[in-house]
């Protein structure tokens, strides 16, 4: 086997990595989280001993105890991230400092040990590079998964004294089918999210177990995706099951819900400041579901999209919920949504100007 050490890693090239053809093949639809890489990173903690034996080696199944306390108590944590081929063949990440203070402060809500900074974007980097192959040309990119989990074999409830840091990787093309199409929305009156005090904030496994009969829902009524409001008066827009909302007013104002119980999204963030720089007023504020509704019939909201690494921005057209349904503008999404999605996509493709360093080559 072709085994190296490297600064802190040892590295195992997969031998029966797919051959290039056949990862044509796969390249050309790959659709989202359905086709994975041949290599994986994994790096271990132990209590006393801080991280260790951090590996790049070939993707392969975990060997857990039935007793391992992520089975039983959820102790898990994970991040969503991508690498671009830019138009110079180089590879690129957007903000991926980002994930990695996040995925931090997700660890310290979980009561989980902090990985360095430097060795969380190691990890991912090394990765992308082994697996560089499998990123897909075009609109595609390769979804990076970080996540961390307590792998001690113990039934005490407690935080665990043993985890693993793995990353894996997946080609990815449009999230939702159809590209830029408006998405449709189900309000869930009855299920929330998350509460104040809660892990809304951390991107944890258990908060999308807990939003899953919620999107079931959803897809019965006929709808993309579910909306969640608030837990304390199921009154205040909170957030999609996995991405972040935006409403933009007749008047130019951009308005989204504030943090708290919501996930600090880094694509929430990076709108925010392009919008900003493009003149529109944006607030972070309590937008009510019955404001929504009103505002989307006297036609003072104009548009409303949904944002997040994985599908970027996506204009809502319609929302469904018990009380009836609504469109917004001509159910079609805007041209404000539209321009927002362009820098964005610009920016991390490099095709874009990039003032705030965003765009991290490796
Ligand atoms: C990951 C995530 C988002 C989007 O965050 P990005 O950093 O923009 O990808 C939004 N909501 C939830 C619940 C998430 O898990």
């Amino acid at each position: 086997m072709d085994v190296q050490q490297t600064s802190r890693f040892t590295v195992t090239r997969n031998s029966r990595a797919v051959a290039a053809d056949q990862r044509a093949v796969l390249l050309e639809d790959p659709g989202f989280g359905r086709i994975h890489t041949d290599h994986m990173v994994t790096i271990r903690y132990t209590e006393g001993q801080g991280w260790h034996s951090a590996a790049l080696g070939p993707r392969e199944p975990f060997l857990l105890d039935p007793a391992c306390a992520v089975l039983h108590y959820a102790q898990e944590i994970f991040e969503g991230m991508k690498a671009y081929r830019l138009a110079d063949g180089s590879i690129a990440m957007f903000r991926p400092e980002e994930n990695a203070r996040r995925f931090n402060e997700s660890a310290h809500r979980m009561a989980m040990p902090p990985i360095p900074e430097d060795l969380f974007l190691e990890a991912v980097e090394q990765l992308a590079k082994i697996d560089a192959g499998w990123i897909p040309g075009g609109e595609g990119s390769l979804y990076m998964r970080p996540f961390m989990f307590a792998s001690e074999a113990f039934l005490g409830v407690r935080p665990a004294n043993e985890y693993i840091f793995c990353v894996i990787a997946s080609p990815a093309g449009a999230y939702f089918k159809g590209g830029k199409k408006a998405v449709s929305l189900w309000v869930s009156e009855h299920y929330t999210r998350a509460a104040p005090g809660g892990t809304g904030a951390a991107k944890c496994g258990g908060n999308y177990a807990a939003s899953l009969i919620a999107q079931a829902e959803a897809s019965k009524h006929g709808c993309d995706q579910v909306v969640f409001l608030d837990a304390a008066e199921h009154k205040w827009v909170e957030e999609l099951g996995g991405m972040n909302i935006f409403f933009v007013m007749e008047d130019g104002a951009i308005v989204t819900p504030p943090l708290g119980t919501i996930l600090p999204g880094i694509t929430r963030d990076s709108i925010m400041t392009l919008a900003r720089a493009k003149g529109h007023d944006v607030r972070e504020e309590p937008y009510s579901f019955a404001q929504w509704r009103a505002d989307a019939a006297s036609g003072r909201l104009r548009e409303a999209f949904a944002c997040g690494t994985a599908a970027v921005v996506t204009p809502i057209g319609t929302v469904k919920s018990v009380e009836g349904d609504f469109t917004i503008g001509n159910g079609d999404g805007g041209m404000v949504t539209e321009s927002l999605r362009v820098d964005l996509t610009g920016i991390q493709r490099g095709t874009v100007a990039d003032p705030a360093n965003w765009v991290h080559r490796l």
